[in-house]
């Protein structure tokens, strides 16, 4: 398993007693989760109570319609925005109310994201966005050079490493996203609609990609879509429904 033998880079994200984890245990609980947006006067509520754990390793969709909360969950979980009330926890630890640079931390080693516009740099290329996503987490040279080998083979990507972004296809763009994504081996991929900018085809692929990065690199993986075809790619599916789970 050439892909399996890394440890995460930043020990330092980790307080003391953590970096040993127990398989066993959750990755990610979501507990009586609230998110109520405040528009003009009015109450919005976009998640109604969402309680879910994940097992490490595992690839989750989160599947629901438009509006039904996917957005606002996954935001919620990786700290770009934050409950109204309920708690998250990760890899053991109440995130809930981290300051900022905490969640940045968090962001830049443990957890990361895939859009479904992937913000590459388009006049960087393939290799040079993933290095510089090293570089902020603090990887010396040499392991640069080697993980970043290492994701782009995973990816598929090895013919186009040289390539200026803007000259893939929409699929190898976002394969070189979560080839970004995964670099600085997060435990934690959230992916919200990562497959929404593709055709049907490609899209697959992506998922078929999370797949093997979940079984090849032990990743939990996040995906929130309402393509129906994440179905045959995940360990669970989760249905959204008006800010609540309707079925696991
Ligand atoms: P999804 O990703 O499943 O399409 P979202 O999480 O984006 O769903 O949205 C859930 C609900 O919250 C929707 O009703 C949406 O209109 C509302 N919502 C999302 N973001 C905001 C916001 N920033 N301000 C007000 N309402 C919002
Ligand atoms: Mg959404």
């Amino acid at each position: 398993m050439p892909f399996r033998s890394g440890r995460p880079y930043a020990r330092d994200a980790l307080s003391p007693g953590e970096g040993i984890m127990n398989e066993t245990k959750p990755i990610l609980r979501v507990q009586e989760v609230t998110r109520v947006y405040r528009v003009d006067s009015r109450e919005v509520p976009a998640l109604r109570g969402v309680t879910l754990s994940i097992e490490p390793g595992q690839v989750v969709a989160l599947r629901g319609r438009s509006g039904s909360g996917k957005t606002t969950l996954l935001n919620c979980i990786g700290g770009l925005d934050r409950p109204t009330s309920g708690e998250v926890w990760f890899e053991g630890r109440n995130v809930t109310h981290l300051p900022e640079p905490e969640w940045v931390k968090l962001r830049r080693h443990r957890i990361g994201f895939v859009f479904q516009s992937h913000a590459l740099l388009p006049t960087y290329s393939a290799w040079e966005n993933i290095d510089l996503i090293l570089r902020l987490a603090g990887v010396g040279r040499r392991e640069r050079q080697q993980r970043i080998e290492e994701v782009l083979t995973l990816m598929g990507l090895t013919k186009w490493m040289d390539h200026r972004t803007f000259e893939l296809s929409g699929g190898q763009q976002q394969r070189v996203a979560i080839a970004r994504a995964i670099a600085p081996r997060p435990s934690l991929i959230l992916a919200d609609e990562p497959t929404g900018e593709l055709d049907s085809a490609t899209g697959q692929q992506i998922l078929a990609l999370f797949r093997r990065i979940a079984d090849q690199e032990g990743t939990t993986i996040l995906i929130a879509t309402h393509d129906l075809a994440v179905d045959a790619f995940a360990d669970e599916v989760i249905l959204l429904q008006d800010g609540r789970i309707v079925e696991r």
